[in-house]
């Protein structure tokens, strides 16, 4: 069964986004399943020591980076600031008339990164996340199955056709799609799945696996979605807006097609049921630059 078999993959790999891997699971490594990413009071996201930006009248973006990690941040920052999307992006959160996006680096997870903390008001808008990035963010390729757009990039640098600060900006292009999803989530279903997620997990190990279950399929249907369609979902697209930096990234190079090519080769086979999201973006590169994806 798919799913069976997307639950099994699912052990295969590094937790790339590590926040969506709950706290409770880490620490049963046999019950290494999806989770839904944290919680704003969830406490597994690196403590900041600035304080809590406290109900927020209009939005910003904090940058809380140490002194040991400001002149890689910056390189970062500037290759992510290099492309029209990614300024537009950066632009939006930096004048945004609710949220406060704090950026930090953290020790743990070097190659990683990961968004959460978050907080919505009363009117159920988001005021507040938080994007953690690895110190090493630079280095290092998701595996392709859930991240085709980060791993694409892998025999480019190889081949030294880009340096690891682009890989360093997808990543945080990958994180603000994940901001910009969640802000469009309501946060009844976020918190909904936050709670029912876990009572998932647990059936599921304990019902030798069956997907099929009355119980999970209730519980699927209530929460949008079994857990691993949940992460799945998210994470591609955070991979969509990776995606579209690149697009913007890589406009000019000779191997633009090449590496479109190559992601378009591992969303079908990995990400049938979500090629949609990827295939717009290839299409709106303008004709100069159409590739084969159609
Ligand atoms: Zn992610």
């Amino acid at each position: 069964m798919k799913t069976t078999r997307e639950f099994s993959l699912f052990l295969l790999l590094a937790p790339f986004c590590w926040l969506a891997i709950s706290p409770q699971l880490n620490a049963r490594p046999l019950a290494n399943l999806p989770s839904v990413e944290a919680s704003s009071s969830d406490s597994s996201l690196p403590n900041s020591k600035s304080p809590e930006p406290a109900a927020p009248e209009s939005g910003s973006i904090r940058e809380v980076i140490d002194d040991r990690y400001k002149v890689r941040y910056q390189t970062w920052k500037n290759e992510f600031l290099s492309t029209d999307i990614g300024r537009a992006q950066w632009e939006m959160y930096a004048h945004h008339p609710r949220l406060v996006l704090t950026i930090t680096i953290a020790e743990t997870n070097p190659n990683g990164a990961a968004t959460g903390r978050y907080k919505w008001n009363s009117n159920g808008e988001l005021i507040a996340a938080t994007i953690v990035l690895g110190r090493q963010v630079d280095q290092g390729y998701p595996s392709s199955v859930y991240y085709p757009v980060m791993n694409a990039l892998e025999p480019f640098e190889s081949k030294q056709l880009i340096g690891g600060s682009v890989l360093a900006a997808t990543k945080i292009a990958h994180e603000f799609g994940h901001v910009m999803k969640i802000s469009g989530t309501p946060e009844s279903l976020y918190r909904l799945q936050v709670q029912l997620v876990p009572v998932y997990n647990k059936i599921f190990l304990s019902n030798g696996y069956n997907t099929s279950d009355p119980r999970l399929v209730e519980l699927a249907q209530k929460m949008g979605g079994n857990p691993v369609e949940i992460w799945e979902d998210r994470e591609y697209w955070g991979e969509a807006n990776a995606m579209l930096f690149l697009r913007d990234r890589v406009a000019k190079e000779r191997f633009h097609c090449k590496l479109f090519n190559k992601i378009k080769r591992t969303v079908e086979e990995y990400a049938k049921g979500y090629e949609e999201r990827f295939a717009e973006i290839a299409k709106s590169q303008g004709a100069s630059y159409s590739c084969s994806w159609r």
